[in-house]
């Protein structure tokens, strides 16, 4: 339902929630964060219910420290209302955490695939098949998170705005887009990422429109656009005038 996510200089729990809480008109059922610091191991907090819940468990951020991180607010589609279903989800070896707004059509038939393959499921999400099927393609080319993230597309059906980390690339998110908003902004060696404007609006209005079917890898202050080959493709800036 709702994305924010955040590479720079500053803690990320603190954007994050406080982004999370511009996206809350939206309504949700449950809210999570994944922040690493550095090179370290990447903590995932989740609760049931409204952001409040969260942000006392992690006192208001301050307890999850590094400086990457992706946060989500659920609105269930497949699966109750849970903290176990609540994202963001992970590979079963924790390589690979996602965040994931829309609905992955096709998820019983990647599922069975990916069980027959050795996975192990956990949630009862959708989303959690996404994550471990870019966890398989990852592994099995051994390639980029961009080759990973563009061999599940071509698999995926349904809609989808993902935003992922991976364990080999610290300080990177990587984000996918078909038939759901995602946005990415860039400030002073800084960069985030939103399922809507008004989250980020009070940290940079320098945005990039990300494509359906496009992907892009996030840098502290670069953002790198890629179609569905693979390829580098040119995005202009644009600058937000208004007011949320
Ligand atoms: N389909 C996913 C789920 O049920 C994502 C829902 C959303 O957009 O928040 O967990």
């Amino acid at each position: 339902c709702g994305i924010v996510g955040f590479t720079g200089n500053h803690q990320a729990a603190p954007i994050l929630l406080d982004g999370l809480s511009k996206l809350e008109y939206r309504g949700y059922d449950s809210a999570g964060i994944a922040v690493r610091d550095g090179e370290g191991e990447t903590t995932v907090i989740k609760a049931k219910g409204r952001l409040r819940g969260l942000a006392e468990k992690t006192n208001g951020g301050e307890s999850v420290p590094g400086t990457c991180g992706i946060g989500h607010t659920r609105w269930a589609t497949h699966g109750e209302p849970s903290e176990n279903n609540a994202h963001p989800h992970v590979s079963d070896d924790g390589n690979i955490v996602a965040v994931h707004n829309g609905i992955i059509e096709n998820y019983q038939e990647l599922k069975d695939k990916l069980t027959r393959k050795g996975y192990t499921f956990y949630s009862e999400t959708d989303t959690e098949v996404a994550v471990k099927l870019i966890d398989y393609y990852y592994k099995k080319y051994e390639g980029t998170p961009v080759d990973a993230i563009n061999h599940s597309m071509v698999r995926i059906r349904g809609s989808y705005a993902l935003a992922i980390m991976f364990r080999d690339y610290p300080e990177e998110i990587y984000v996918a887009r078909k038939d759901s908003p995602m946005i990415l902004g860039v400030e002073d060696g800084e960069a985030y990422i939103a399922s809507d404007v008004p989250a980020i609006l009070k940290y940079t209005r320098n945005v990039y429109y990300i494509g359906n079917m496009e992907m892009a890898r996030v840098r502290k202050g670069e953002i790198t656009f890629y179609n569905l080959d693979g390829e580098e493709i040119e995005k202009k800036m644009k600058v937000i005038d208004w007011d949320a």
